[in-house]
Formats: C-alpha cells, structure tokens, sequence
C-alpha cells in the first residue's frame, strides 16, 4: 500500500494550516509530532476526507483518494481528536451504533473481540458517561478498528491520560500496527517514541523532516551534550537556556544540553533521543 501525499496545502481564510507537505506511506506505524497547532489535525481530517485541501493531492496506490469514495472510505479506521460518544448509550451499545454507520452487518461477534482487545469486555454494559477518560480511548480505538480497517488514523489518541493508561494504550498501539498503516498525531515524544517505526515532525504546516526512527533519532548526533554540575548551577542555566533540562542522578545533578555548538569545554556528546530531536526543532520539551 502507498499513500502518496503531494504538494499539499491547506488556507483557512489567512491562515495557512499546511504548506506543500510532501510524504509518502506505506505499511508501518507513523508518529506525526509538532506542537499545538502545527497542522496535524488538519493533515489528519483531509487524509479522511472530513476535510478538502485547498490544493495539492492524496493518492493510495496511485488513485486519487476523492474519486475512491467507498472503496477508500472501507479502508479508514479514524480516531479523531475529541471523540464524541452518547453518554446514555452503553460501550456496547455504541459499538453497535458505530457499526450500523459503517455498514457491517452481525457485527456481535467483531464487537465482542474487539472489546475484549482494547480490555473493555468487563465493562461493556456500562454507560459511556460512566467511563473514565482511558476507557473512552479505548473505545474510541474500538470503534475505529470495526470492520478489520488498514489505514488508521489517530488523533492526539493518549491526550490527557493517566501514566497506567498510557501504557495500556502504548501496548494496544504496538499490537494492531503490523500489517496497516498506523498514523498516530501527538505532541509527547513518549508516547510513541517506543512503537513508531518512522517519524514525521510537522512544524507550522511544512514536514520539516522525517524518516525512520532511526534516521531522524541520528539528525540529532553531535547536538546532545551532558555536563555534571552543581544543582544550584544547573536549577539556575536551565531555567535561562530553553535546550537545556536538569537530571538528577543517584550521584549527583546533569545538564543536559541540546544545541550544535558545544556549551562548556567539559561537556560531553551523548546519544541522542526523540525528545532531544523535538527539541532541537521546537525548543521546547514536549509535555503532557
Ligand atoms: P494541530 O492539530 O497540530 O494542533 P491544527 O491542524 O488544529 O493543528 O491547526 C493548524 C493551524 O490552523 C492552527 O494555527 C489553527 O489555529 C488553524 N486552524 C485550524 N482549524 C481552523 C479553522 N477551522 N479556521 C481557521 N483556522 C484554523
Ligand atoms: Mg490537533
């Protein structure tokens, strides 16, 4: 499979939300990363068809995705980033629903093996106002997979969850990527750092680069710098320099530095991590 994104670009009014993004995807799981308002989202929506670009294309195995329609449409499991359930209606209840609207017929049985894939089979009698913010993503990645989908698409799928749940999530993301297409949006590295195969880092609407995880990890080489120090002295640098953050270790206080040019004449190039890599581009950790 390959969908082919070209020259794509997206006005609202002024503002432009995507600006000639270029990608190519295939099979895998892809983190889309950038800060709020970088242009996930709407990357995302016109990926789905929720939403047209203003110009630019979308092909999947060559086709335009507008003159697929059903055929495309089958093939999307999407996960947008406020998902909206009836409150009044079960978790099951609203699989059925959910089901009805894609068109799937005696969907008892796929209902049931995916709510026991995402750990809701306990819960499933329960009403979804009953749900915690985790259950509810849990449901929501439920709903998307109905009707064995291969292109999927995650929106912001772990804003606002617990560290249990995060990993819970984490957990069901690794298991349903083999084989599809995966697109997950987040702003924490965290969060898909250990599941992406390849990342895609969106900053004000342009894809300011991507690659394998591999590959775009080792854009950061030779910019990651440590340095032991006092804690005052670190509490203090890193407070005034936006690439440097404090670590306490069992024997004593870090800097750690990301910036190209070597910050004191002992500090020492680590290997660098995702997060390193957000940061050299956004300046700024990415946080929960
Ligand atoms: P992200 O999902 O990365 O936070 P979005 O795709 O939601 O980013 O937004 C990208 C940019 O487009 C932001 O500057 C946002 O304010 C703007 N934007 C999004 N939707 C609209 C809209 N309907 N009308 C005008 N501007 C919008
Ligand atoms: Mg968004």
């Amino acid at each position: 499979m390959e969908l082919k994104i070209k020259e794509l670009t997206k006005r609202y009014k002024n503002k432009t939300a995507l600006d000639g993004i270029d990608l190519t995807l295939g099979n895998g799981v892809y983190a889309l990363l950038g800060p709020n308002g970088a242009g996930k989202s709407t990357l995302m929506n016109i990926i789905v068809g929720l939403l047209r670009q203003t110009s630019g294309s979308i092909t999947l195995d060559s086709r335009e995705i507008l003159s697929l329609g059903a055929d495309y449409r089958t093939r999307l499991g999407f996960m947008p980033q406020d998902m909206g359930f009836y409150p009044s209606f079960t978790g099951e209840e609203m699989m059925r629903y959910f089901a009805a609207v894609k068109g799937i017929k005696n969907a008892r049985h796929e209902i049931d093996e995916l709510l026991k894939f995402v750990n809701l089979a306990d819960d499933k009698k329960r009403k979804c106002c009953e749900y915690s913010g985790g259950m509810k993503r849990r449901l929501g990645i439920a709903a998307a997979l109905l009707g064995g989908p291969d292109i999927l698409v995650f929106d912001e799928p772990t804003a606002g969850l617990d560290p249990k749940e995060r990993m819970r999530f984490r957990n069901i993301l690794s298991r349903i990527g083999r084989g599809k297409l995966l697109l997950i949006a987040t702003h924490i590295v965290s969060d898909v750092e250990s599941i992406a195969d390849n990342v895609i880092l969106l900053d004000r609407g342009k894809a300011v680069q991507s690659g394998t995880l591999a590959e775009v990890i080792s854009s950061a080489e030779g910019c990651v710098w440590e340095l032991d120090c006092e804690d005052s002295f670190a509490d203090e640098y890193a407070l005034s320099h936006s690439g440097a953050s404090v670590i306490k270790t069992a024997v004593g206080t870090r800097l750690h530095i990301v910036q190209s040019d070597k910050p004191f004449d002992d500090a020492v190039l680590t290997a660098p991590t995702l997060e390193d890599v957000y940061m050299l581009h956004f300046g700024q950790v990415s946080v929960q």
